[in-house]
């Protein structure tokens, strides 16, 4: 897709037009199902100081945590057991998270036959490459914004090139790439929402997460307003059509701020529940949102009825 074709559907298109057209998209190339993926945000332990990220180093209110080994193993086979097959093993970056524990915890988990996903951020070349050959096969690595100065501006110094290059090791390695990027950023203009666009089309993501920023009252970027419901909307069905066969999540910060069930007539196929144990969950905040008590059986039954309610079949 070119520039102009994409600026035409985020501005001038009916969004209605252009969510039935990714809607067909969505149902001929990647089917009814909506895969449930179990969403474990094992710490939130983290030395980076992203602008609009809860979890960002300076953040002093925050109580640090790292689940154990048992813990995480624990709260894995539960989810296991009740129908999840792929866990999505969420964190900041810090060194204090032994990467031979996560080594470790990617080995037991794969070897019950569930599908490993990590969101870890940036990692080493030979991490990357480790916990691929210890049975991880999807890694999520959004690329957030891709303006290289507003990048650095945003992510304290770290480059978007290095970024690009840890999505390019990932890939090579061959794990199934996970990219996507902020809608609403603070500053943010239409060509940036169409850069990021072109950049998703150019990484060929098999996985595409299109979140909405909301400010965390705990970050420099407090009291901005959040990102726009209907141009999230009009992104992920953008994203459709430019990889009709990849995976779309619903994700959560987009739901927080309208009407979910839409999201998924707009290309999404994809849902993440949170398994994260109350305690840690609470000092898990990404961008406010309401942590309410966990489940896991009864999260994937609610998730699955949800899915059942809009015609479509959960996995
Ligand atoms: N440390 C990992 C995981 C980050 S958290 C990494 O760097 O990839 C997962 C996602 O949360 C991020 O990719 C980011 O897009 C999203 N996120 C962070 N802060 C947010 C905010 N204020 N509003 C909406 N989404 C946010």
């Amino acid at each position: 897709m070119q520039r102009e074709e994409i600026r035409e559907l985020l501005t001038a298109t009916e969004l209605d037009v252009l969510l039935s057209r990714a809607d067909q998209v969505r149902r001929s190339c990647v089917g009814d199902v909506i895969h449930i993926r179990a969403l474990l945000e094992f710490s939130n332990q983290c030395f980076r100081n992203c602008k609009y990220c809860g979890l960002n180093l300076g953040n002093e209110n925050l109580k640090r945590y790292s689940m154990s080994y048992d813990d995480i193993i624990t709260v894995a086979k539960t989810a296991f057991e009740v129908g999840y097959k792929t866990i999505v093993l969420q964190s900041g970056e810090s060194h204090d998270f032994d990467i031979c524990i996560l080594r470790d915890i990617v080995r037991e988990i794969s070897s019950w036959g569930m599908i490993v996903t990590l969101s870890c951020g940036e990692l080493r070349d030979s991490e990357y490459a480790l916990l691929k050959s210890s049975g991880a096969s999807k890694y999520l690595l959004k690329h957030e914004c891709a303006n290289a100065d507003m990048y650095a501006h945003l992510h304290d110094g770290y480059l978007l090139e290095d970024r690009l290059k840890s999505a390019r090791v990932i890939k090579g390695l061959g794990y199934e790439y996970g990219g996507g990027f902020l809608v609403g950023l603070p500053d943010e203009v239409i060509e940036l929402v169409i850069d990021n666009l072109l950049l998703i089309q150019k990484l060929a993501c098999d996985m595409v997460g299109v979140g909405t920023f909301i400010a965390h009252p705990d970050t420099i970027l407090k009291g901005e307003k959040s990102g726009d419901y209907e141009l999230t909307l009009r992104c992920i069905a953008i994203v459709r059509l430019m990889l009709p066969y990849s995976n779309i999540p619903a994700t959560t910060s987009l739901s927080i701020l309208g009407d979910s069930d839409r999201i998924f007539s707009a290309g999404a196929n994809v849902v993440m529940v949170k398994v994260t144990p109350q305690a840690e969950r609470e000092c898990y905040e990404i961008y406010p949102s309401n942590a309410h008590t966990t489940d896991i059986e009864k999260d994937r039954v609610n998730m699955q009825f949800k899915i059942n309610k809009l015609g479509r079949q959960s996995s």
